[in-house]
């Protein structure tokens, strides 16, 4: 078994990897829109870096995602795209795994991006 160690990395490779997941269904993404608009996006499923299963429940606030708040300067290349196109949003592995992640952090450290199409708004709750 690979010991994967905590690294805050934004690699293009882990997007790519998430997209793949998508694409296979291991890693599902949908935004849920409550009755007074808020937008909650939901992604679950396999991290593209240590493969341990990720669970995220992000409040949409606004359009852009919670990018810019959350990853800080580490993801900034990313987010110029980010904020031009407004369905995809960065996050961060927040797995249960042990790698030995800093205290207060959860995770290997991975970010990377998802696609939610909006157009597509999977369910009200
Ligand atoms: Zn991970
Ligand atoms: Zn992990």
């Amino acid at each position: 078994m690979v010991n994967i160690t905590y690294d805050e990395s934004a690699a293009p490779v882990w997007t790519e990897r998430a997209h793949e997941r998508i694409l296979t269904g291991a890693l599902v993404t949908r935004i849920t829109e409550s009755a007074d608009g808020a937008r909650t996006l939901f992604v679950d499923g396999e991290c593209p870096r240590c493969r341990d299963e990720c669970d995220f429940a992000l409040s949409l606030e606004t359009d852009v995602g919670l990018s810019t708040r959350e990853v800080g300067n580490l993801v900034d290349q990313l987010n110029e795209e980010s904020a031009n196109r407004a369905q995809i949003y960065t996050v961060r592995c927040n797995c249960s795994g042990r790698h030995d992640a800093p205290v207060g952090k959860r995770g290997c450290g991975a970010f990377f991006n998802v696609f939610a199409p909006s157009s597509e708004i999977a369910g009200r709750v």
